[in-house]
């Protein structure tokens, strides 16, 4: 009897710990599915595309065809007829491209057409020239030009343009003898990939004081009298220092004294007075 009750009592045990432990086991599949569900839920969204410029090393740029909208039928002539252009709205998403640590895209793409935005023709690291542009010196540029250094005389400055277009054929010999010579990293702090140099335009010039060439191609230059007269009164004539000091993340190129672009008068004295850039001027950066 004793050993029949005994057994009984640890039957009973038996059946409501089996209780207890399916209850529990129950439970914690009940518990991880739940989980697992809310895990799954938000990769059910849609992925977040914007993305901030600060985190990483691309840039946000208009989608091409807004751009190239902007091309057709325009020239060196129609330099400063098209300001008043509207803007053509962005239709598309914002692509992002990614840029190498020279300021390059990591893959060159090779443009149909040049880009004008707000009839100005654009070249720098984001928006490159296509191989096949070839438009030689732009007379308007010439001609300013020539007045600029007049001026410049008769305020008692020998300037001399020692640089200005240059085909896409001939910068990539210049960029190719240079990366033989120093290697592509030290070649693109100092020169520029062929389709990214803004003298394939026909409108920039690289410019020095004749009898003082060993300071062309320097920043000095610019902390000379002619350097300075130059950078103060060359929006006068339609130009702008293209690359100044502490701009180098905005326009990707290093300050470059020397380097005066054409831009028409207004453009000119517009980026002069407002102590600003191209890019930031027609809203790129
Ligand atoms: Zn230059």
């Amino acid at each position: 009897m004793r050993g029949n009750r005994a057994k009984k009592t640890s039957d009973a045990w038996k059946i409501v710990i089996i209780s207890i432990t399916s209850l529990l086991i129950i439970g914690a599949i009940v518990f991880t599915v739940k989980e697992k569900q809310e895990l799954i839920k938000p990769s059910l969204k849609p992925p977040v595309e914007e993305q901030s410029n600060e985190n990483n090393n691309s840039t946000e740029v208009p989608a091409e065809t807004d751009v190239q909208e902007e091309n057709e039928d325009k020239n060196d002539e129609k330099l400063n007829e098209n300001q008043q252009e509207q803007q053509t709205e962005q239709k598309d998403e914002p692509k992002s491209i990614e840029y190498d640590e020279s300021g390059y895209p990591v893959t060159h793409i090779e443009p149909v057409e040049p880009t004008y935005v707000k009839g100005i023709l654009v070249a720098n690291k984001q928006y490159p020239l296509p191989k096949t542009y070839n438009p030689g010196e732009s007379p308007e540029s010439k001609a300013a030009l020539g007045k600029m250094l007049a001026g410049a005389k008769e305020a008692g400055f020998d300037l001399t343009a020692f640089s200005g277009f240059r085909s896409y054929e001939y910068q990539t010999t210049l960029y190719t003898n240079y990366v033989n010579r120093d290697g592509k990293k030290a070649a693109d702090r100092y020169s520029a990939r062929p389709g990214y140099s803004e003298h394939q335009t026909g409108l920039a010039y690289d410019i020095g004081e004749k009898g003082r060439e060993n300071l062309w191609l320097t920043s000095e230059f610019g902390e000379t009298t002619a350097g300075k007269w130059l950078h103060q009164h060359a929006h006068e004539y339609g130009f702008i220092l293209r690359y100044p000091q502490g701009k180098e993340n905005i326009t990707g190129y290093m300050y470059e004294s020397w380097h005066f672009r054409y831009v028409g008068l207004e453009i000119a004295k517009a980026v002069y007075e407002a102590n600003t850039t191209l890019e930031e001027y027609l809203g790129l950066k």
